[in-house]
């Protein structure tokens, strides 16, 4: 957490224009295909660019018709006027994590403390005053959604409330379709909104250990009134702009029985009280609760297939579940950046009050799909990118051009800078640039700066980027044919190495390092006929034998490659040898990489603990007895020491580190992937591999990988106009200082999350700026700066905060805070916080922008009513759960790749997709919709389909006709599935099998990670794997189900109201 004064300091080596005469071919339009003729109108983004063009754009404006641009950056909207103080102290307002002090977060279990109390500890918990002024006018701009929960009826076993006026003219609950059993067909049906209020304390039962009071009876409530239906209980009104209409209901049956708690469930949420199971359970319609297959279908329906422009400031976009193009108008892309709400608070206070985080998700390298146009690239020769004076932002569309054109005030500092000669252009009758469509610069929100020798270190061009092969060739590993399918692997995959669009090879360099409790490094200079070992056996002062032969090119060593690749399994066949070490191996990369003054990639391929004597050998300190003791997060931090001293090291070389792991037990993955964690890197995790069953799944994402478009050796920095700035900053990343991210290597699936902070007010005429700037080194060796810019609302209304919040990126960095907290924190109190937090944000959305309705109903913004069911799945992951059952690798493994995710991939983990395939059309292209993540929606006859970007299941209940089982597996019956059946599908000529094959081929494709298929029935021991991921339920290892902690946090928020 930076909690430094800001420094506008420039986040590079200073680029001052005609210094250090670049030279060397940097100046001159690089070797790789420009895309194309900038200028062209933006709309012909379908078009494939055209090569060539890279210095300066063509100069006749004639010729590029402007494309319509909306006026939201015109000048009056930058006209700078009363800027606030750029440089004011910073804000007090600490971390949602800050250490806490011990007492503020209570146990969920513990009797709830009196409002006064709760207020008191929100407060210390810097959760915002909360509940003491008093809420302005209701407002009903933004949309709301009403759902009722049981409300406390305190010993009455039902409780009506009156309809709230707003629903009044909405759709009434319509008649019952198929009324519960147990249920009174008279119920008491108030307006749709009836609902059983629960004993006491309704919600689900929390860390039980010290429940007092009557019980908590969660779900086990009376319903009185037939299920609704159509609209059902839950409801919005006030419809914005962007609210689907209505909240059609789902097309699961009605009655299907929601588990509430049950007796002696593993700790419910978080921790629940095994044995408070009060009357008999009724349950709650589980259609009537917002859903966010519902919520991703009407989205899909309404944008899906659209133009998304991005010319309108603070403009909320498409989900990210939902397929759009992207037309470049000003801001970036919203693959490149999105945030937790596009219109910020206009000041602390309010940001404080309503506690939703403010924070940007930046994918600096996402993959832009086919017909969307790739970045331009800017080359200013010799000068260099243009900056502003002062704060060092780069030249962007926000920049306001006056004096005719002779100089610009900045956005972000407003510092008056001079436009240089070269550069200069006459303003049009709006005051814009003449040139404004043919730079993109001026009128885009993406766009790459060639750098000058000033970026590069040493002022020195960088050499292309290296990839070194890194084999762990123990026993185990030998063994297990792991070697073997590696080196056959990279004889074609090599062939692939990421290359220039348009270049006719890679210029990526390959090395290769086997190693055990020693290393071998290989020459494989083409000029040999063999290739040559070289054994280094000094593994506490590692270095790098040979220079020339070690990193070579690979299409002219292809021989030796082969050569030496063939011979590697045969060479360790017969070997005992079961120690490794593993710093030495990174460090080597590292050394090797310095002698070639380069940057890249280390692919280790690793099995075991490294127990051999060396630097970073490790030992088991795995406890299981630590798990829910204030020791927990010792599982989770790294052995310091040699492993953090090699992530600085790395960094500071640009050597990133991908690692894939095949344990077969234990070998504290928390201290091994510590490295890749800081480096950009990733980590990838068979359990038990073998080759039969895991060798494909492996090699997929090696492949995936191997071909991930990159960027190398790079530094980001965030910088924003006045009012707010960067503060946290959450990813696989190193931070020297509170400024500068540093990745070793960034790919197109790695995201950084930054938060932001006040420190002044925001001015809603005039908006708020960022501009993410990214210097890295190309895959060729160019350095180059890649920018995003994005501009926001302002409001000084929190309902318009609310509308413009996205779920889906708030969670993402409510799982990487979470993440990170816990290596610092008990895991428990960092439940208690995140519930604490949803409450909060959704209390203070009810007080003060929702219309006055009965304190019985459950209302929540449109735009986060599914909010709960992630907040929900997201304390029930592996890191958070806290359950002796899980392994602590595994647990380590999730807690890391998370933190490095965008929002795509944070969503589809805690939100996995389940897609009906037993009445899917075979011949036509589409994709059954999914359903809800939930047991209620399997059916006995069904087939289906789960998958969270990880895991991948097809689950086949026991009734599964034969006619699909005949057609899927070419067996008569479910009982003829042999364990061979359990990992892949065969190859059938039948319409059925081959559109199964090509829903699960396409998931695999599109996700970043490859998936092993796992084929479960129903009621077999694996089928506990499946229900893992069923997240509306109630955790296997703990945690509350949806429709609980719904109810649970419903009474937090009645309770922080009254
Ligand atoms: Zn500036």
């Amino acid at each position: 957490m930076s909690q430094q004064g800001y420094v506008a300091a420039p986040p590079y080596s200073q680029a001052q224009p005609g210094i250090g005469g670049y030279q060397g071919g940097f100046g001159a339009p690089p070797a790789q295909p420009l895309y194309g003729h900038y200028g062209g109108p933006p709309q012909g983004f379908n078009a494939p660019p055209a090569a060539g063009m890279m210095k300066s754009p063509p100069t006749s404006p004639a010729a590029m018709p402007p494309p319509p641009v909306s006026s939201q950056y015109n000048p009056s909207v930058q006209q700078n006027g009363a800027h606030p103080q750029r440089y004011a102290s910073p804000s007090a307002a600490s971390p949602p994590y800050g250490q806490p002090s011990h007492s503020v977060y209570n146990s969920m279990a513990s009797p709830a403390p009196p409002t006064q109390q709760l207020a008191n500890q929100m407060s210390a918990m810097n959760l915002g005053s909360y509940g003491k002024s008093h809420p302005p006018p209701p407002t009903s701009s933004a949309a709301q959604q009403h759902f009722q929960t049981p409300a406390p009826a305190m010993g009455q076993p039902q409780m009506h409330s009156a309809p709230a006026p707003h629903m009044a003219s909405q759709n009434q609950m319509s008649p019952p379709q198929s009324p519960l059993t147990n249920m009174p067909a008279s119920g008491q049906l108030m307006g749709g909104q009836s609902m059983t209020g629960p004993p006491m304390g309704a919600g689900p039962p929390m860390g039980g250990q010290s429940m007092t009071g009557p019980p908590m009876a969660g779900m086990n409530r009376p319903f009185p009134g037939p299920p609704p239906s159509g609209q059902g209980a839950f409801q919005q009104h006030g419809t914005g702009p962007t609210a689907p209409s209505g909240y059609p209901q789902q097309s699961g049956q009605f009655g299907g029985l929601m588990s509430g708690p049950q007796p002696g469930m593993p700790g419910a949420f978080p921790g629940s009280p095994g044995g408070l199971a009060g009357p008999p359970q009724k349950k709650l319609d589980p259609d009537s609760i917002p859903s966010t297959t519902q919520v991703i279908e009407d989205d899909k329906a309404r944008l899906g297939g659209q133009v998304f422009s991005t010319n309108i400031r603070g403009q909320v976009p498409p989900l990210v579940t939902t397929d759009f193009t992207v037309q470049d108008q000003g801001n970036a892309s919203p693959r490149f950046i999105r945030c937790t709400t596009y219109s910020l608070p206009c000041t602390a206070e309010l940001a404080k009050q309503c506690q939703v985080p403010l924070a940007s998700i930046i994918k600096p390298f996402a993959k832009l799909p086919k017909n969307e146009t790739p970045l331009y690239v800017v080359n200013h020769g010799e000068t260099g990118p243009i900056r502003c004076n002062r704060c060092k932002a780069y030249m962007c569309p926000y920049m306001q051009f006056i004096d005719g054109g002779r100089r610009y005030q900045c956005s972000f500092c407003n510092c008056v800078n001079e436009v240089p000669v070269f550069y200069f252009q006459h303003l049009d009758h709006m005051g814009r640039r003449v040139d404004f469509y043919e730079r993109p610069e001026l009128s885009l929100g993406s766009y790459e700066f060639v750098a000058t020798l000033d970026y590069c270190k040493n002022n020195k061009p960088p050499n292309p980027p290296a990839y070194i092969f890194m084999i762990d060739v123990s026993y185990t590993n030998i063994k297990s044919g792991l070697v073997k399918l590696v080196c056959d692997e990279l004889k074609t995959l090599l062939e692939k190495l990421p290359r220039e669009d348009g270049a006719e090879a890679s210029a990526i360099k390959v090395g290769f390092v086997t190693y055990n409790k020693v290393l071998h490094f290989y020459n494989v200079k083409s000029a040999l006929a063999q290739p040559q070992m070289m054994v280094v056996s000094d593994i506490a002062e590692m270095f790098v034998p040979l220079l020339d032969g070690f990193l070579v090119n690979y299409q002219d060593s292809r021989a030796v490659i082969y050569n030496l690749l063939d011979q590697i399994p045969d060479m360790f066949a017969d070997t005992n040898e079961s120690e490794t070490v593993f710093a030495p191996v990174i460090q080597a990369g590292v050394e090797a990489f310095k002698a070639a003054e380069c940057s890249g990639k280390l692919f280790i391929f690793h099995s075991s603990m490294p127990t051999a004597e060396a630097p970073g050998k490790l030992k088991n300190r795995d406890d299981k007895k630590l798990v829910n003791t204030d020791k927990e997060k010792t599982l989770f931090q790294p052995q310091k020491g040699v492993y953090e001293q090699l992530s600085k090291d790395c960094v500071a070389q640009g050597c990133c580190v991908d690692l894939f792991l095949f344990p077969s037990q234990y070998l504290d993955l928390a201290s091994m992937a510590d490295v890749p964690s800081h480096t950009g890197g990733s980590v990838y995790k068979y359990n038990n591999f073998q080759v039969a069953t895991d060798g494909e799944h492996f090699l997929r994402d090696l492949r995936k990988d191997l071909q991930k478009s990159l960027g190398f050796d790079a530094v980001m920095r965030v910088r924003t106009s006045t009012g707010f700035r960067a503060t946290d900053f959450f990813g696989a990343i190193y931070m020297n200082n509170t400024t500068d991210v540093e990745m070793a290597a960034v790919d197109c699936d790695k995201a950084v999350t930054v938060e932001f902070k006040h420190d002044d007010a925001l001015s809603e005429e005039l908006g708020a700026f960022m501009q993410c700037a990214l210097l890295y080194t190309t895959i060729s060796g160019q350095r180059r700066l890649r920018i995003h810019n994005l501009s926001l609302n302002c409001t000084s209304q929190l309902s318009e905060m609310y509308k413009c919040c996205e779920t889906d990126s708030l969670i993402n960095f409510f799982a990487k805070s979470a993440y990170r907290a816990i290596l610092n924190q008990p895991v428990k109190n960092v439940r208690d916080i995140l519930v604490n937090q949803t409450a909060h944000m959704l209390a203070c959305y009810r007080k003060n922008c929702a219309s006055p309705s009965a304190a019985s109903q459950l209302i929540l913004p449109d735009s986060m009513k599914v909010f709960p069911v992630y907040m929900n799945s997201l304390m029930k992951t592996a890191p958070l759960v806290g359950s002796t059952e899980l392994s602590t690798d595994d647990r380590a493994h999730q807690r890391l790749s998370v933190m490095a995710m965008g929002v795509e991939d944070s969503q589809l983990q805690l939100y996995p997709r389940l897609i009906p395939l037993h009445d899917v059309d075979a011949s036509g292209e589409a994709v059954p919709a999914p359903v809800r993540c939930s047991e209620e929606r399997l059916s006995d006859s069904g087939l289906f389909l789960l998958e969270n970007g990880h895991a991948i299941f097809l689950w086949l209940g026991q009734a599964s006709p034969p006619d699909l089982i005949q057609s899927l597996f070419n067996v008569p019956s479910l009982a003829h599935l042999q364990q061979e059946h359990m990992f892949t599908l065969p190859e059938l000529d039948n319409p059925l099998s081959k559109k199964v094959r090509g829903i699960i081929s396409e998931l695999l494709e599109k996700r970043p990670n490859s998936m092993k298929l796992q084929i479960v029935r129903q009621r077999d021991k694996p089928e506990m794997l499946f229900r893992q991921l069923l997240v509306e339920d109630k955790g296997l290892h703990g945690g509350a189900s949806y429709m609980d902690f719904l109810c649970y946090v419903h009474r937090e928020i009645r309770q922080l109201l009254t």
